[in-house]
């Protein structure tokens, strides 16, 4: 499990869930999401991690994860 929080606002990716595929990043308003090495997803592929600082928390990368891999929010 990533997580990353700061004041109210929580990320969370279940990247065992994560199959790399950027649908989340792409649909990022705030272009706050980047595929990183630092954890491995189903295929082995890199999985989403979040620049908490620029997240305003509306949930679209929450909604579009094909896999329900990502959390926003408590
Ligand atoms: S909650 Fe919104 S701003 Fe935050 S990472 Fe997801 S899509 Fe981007
Ligand atoms: S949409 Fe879901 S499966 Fe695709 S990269 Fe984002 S967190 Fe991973």
């Amino acid at each position: 499990m990533y997580k990353t929080q700061k004041e109210n606002k929580i990320f969370i990716n279940n990247f065992k869930y994560c199959k790399g595929c950027s649908l989340c990043v792409e649909i990022c308003p705030k272009k706050c999401l980047a595929l990183k090495d630092n954890n491995r997803g189903v295929y082995g592929n890199d999985t989403v991690e979040c620049n908490i600082d620029l997240c305003i928390q509306c949930k679209a990368c929450e909604r579009i994860c094909p896999d329900g891999a990502i959390k926003i929010g408590g």
